[in-house]
């Protein structure tokens, strides 16, 4: 397409002939690999980014920001040109504020947090984006307690379709601000860093708790009356597979979390092999459970829903009649601090959840689209904008909820002519 060289870029411009073309060009997700884009620039500044803009509007290209890569919908990769954020990765702490590049990786994040003493309620995945993370919520251990990693969200730098670069917080662009809190990545502009207000960094009980040939219907069923209700400092998610595992994080002592686990094993009836470990640090206790949230390479598919209330009897039964050959089920439990701030406080709609669940299964298996309607039927009709479902037909609302009309003005008034527009885009 148009004359490309006339785009300088304080990072690099990879074109299909430059050598790192094919590697850059990739997003995490192997479904979503085989866009080729017109260009990948590697931003190292915020004028990379306007610059790349700037040429979108003259040309008419598309571009789309990535972050981790990691969008399950593939939405940071384009036939146009992706603005790679990934060298923008500082992160400076200050009285417990910190200021991250909009390129980095939760690893990198919870490393320079811990260094002063410091946290996030965030994600598990290591190389997951924070700023992909924070724009669509952002769930995770700590969240129970602390909420959304977009709650400690306290200001962001934009740089918006019309090249104007936009300071928000509570007092400036208060709308664009408010939408950036949980709406989705990639909605109104690029963001190029994000400030926090992050919390002392705890030291917390981990626990896996693994049964080998368990009765995933008793799980489900004691856990989804348990898990939503404990203490708000105790997250213990469910995964079920072939075998069955809860797993999680306590700010609590490890007899205190013992007890917890205990009364959750009564409640099943089945005694499971056991790990508790108390006064871990927390940085330490995520890279611990790195491993458990990374899918082993295999092309996977995944939908999911929110649920205020319990699921039935018999949709349990049809969701754990046949969990083989790669079929999983996690269950992440929502309650405390998520739920109690107001749905319309944030662009984050989903505030009176109990708890979320994930199903997965290699592609081409029909299990998938069977289970989830059979789920759907019990849940919400609500739907995490990070985990994006294609096959969605009332997305909007599912994903905004009561907050789509102020969503849709927002989009309106930052980006009237859609430069960023996806599938299911605002
Ligand atoms: C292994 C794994 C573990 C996960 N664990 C968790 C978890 O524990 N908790 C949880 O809540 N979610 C989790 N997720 C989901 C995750 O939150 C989403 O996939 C998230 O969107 C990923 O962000 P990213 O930056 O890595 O992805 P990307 O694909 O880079 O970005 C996601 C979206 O945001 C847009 N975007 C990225 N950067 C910017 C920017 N700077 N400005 C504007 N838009 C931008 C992109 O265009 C895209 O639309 C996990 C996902 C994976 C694959």
């Amino acid at each position: 397409m148009q004359d490309l060289a006339r785009l300088r870029l304080d990072g690099d411009l990879l074109t299909p002939a430059h050598p790192d073309y094919d590697t850059a060009r990739r997003p995490v997700d192997p479904a979503h690999q085989e866009t080729r884009p017109l260009a990948v620039a590697r931003c190292r500044s915020t004028a990379d980014v306007a610059a790349v803009l700037a040429y979108a509007r003259d040309t008419g290209a598309r571009t789309t920001p990535r972050g981790g890569g990691h969008c399950f919908a593939g939405r940071s990769t384009t036939d146009g040109i992706v603005l790679d954020l990934a060298a923008l990765d500082t992160v400076a702490v200050a009285d417990g504020t910190a200021k991250i590049g909009a390129g980095a990786r939760l690893a990198h994040v919870y490393t320079a947090l811990h260094a002063r003493g410091r946290t996030l309620p965030a994600g598990c995945g290591a190389t997951v984006g924070i700023a992909g993370l924070t724009l669509g919520g952002g769930i995770g251990l700590l969240g129970r307690v602390h909420g959304l990693t977009s709650d400690r969200l306290a200001g962001a730098r934009v740089v918006l379709a019309d090249g104007r670069i936009a300071d928000c917080d509570a007092d400036r662009e208060p709308d664009l601000f408010w939408a950036l809190r949980g709406a989705g990545g990639g909605q109104f502009g690029v963001v190029v860093s994000l400030v926090f207000d992050t919390v002392p960094e705890p030291v917390a009980t981990r626990f896996v708790l693994r049964w080998r040939r368990p009765s995933h219907a008793d799980l489900v069923a004691a856990w989804q009356e348990w898990a939503p209700d404990a203490p708000d400092e105790i997250t213990a998610d469910l995964a079920l597979g072939e075998d069955a595992v809860l797993f999680g994080a306590a700010l609590l002592d490890e007899p205190a979390t013992r007890e917890l686990l205990q009364g959750f094993c009564d409640a099943v009836g089945a005694a499971p092999e056991t790990d508790v470990q108390g006064g871990m640090p927390f940085h330490r206790l995520k890279r611990s459970f790195e491993d458990l949230d990374t899918p082993g390479g295999a092309i996977q598919r995944s939908r999911s829903a929110f649920f205020a209330h319990p699921l039935q009897p018999s949709t349990i039964a049809a969701l754990t009649a046949s969990l083989t050959g790669g079929r999983r089920l996690n269950f992440t439990a929502m309650g405390g601090a998520y739920n109690r701030v107001p749905a319309a406080a944030t662009a984050f709609a989903h505030r009176g959840e109990r708890f979320m669940l994930q199903l997965v299964a290699p592609t081409a298996d029909p299990w998938l689209d069977e289970a989830w309607a059979a789920a759907y039927g019990d849940s919400s009709k609500r739907v995490y904008p990070n985990f994006p479902d294609p096959l969605l037909t009332d997305w909007a609302t599912a994903y905004h909820g009561r907050n789509l009309d102020r969503l849709r003005a927002v989009k309106h008034a930052y980006d009237p002519d859609r430069c960023f527009s996806f599938p299911q885009s605002l």
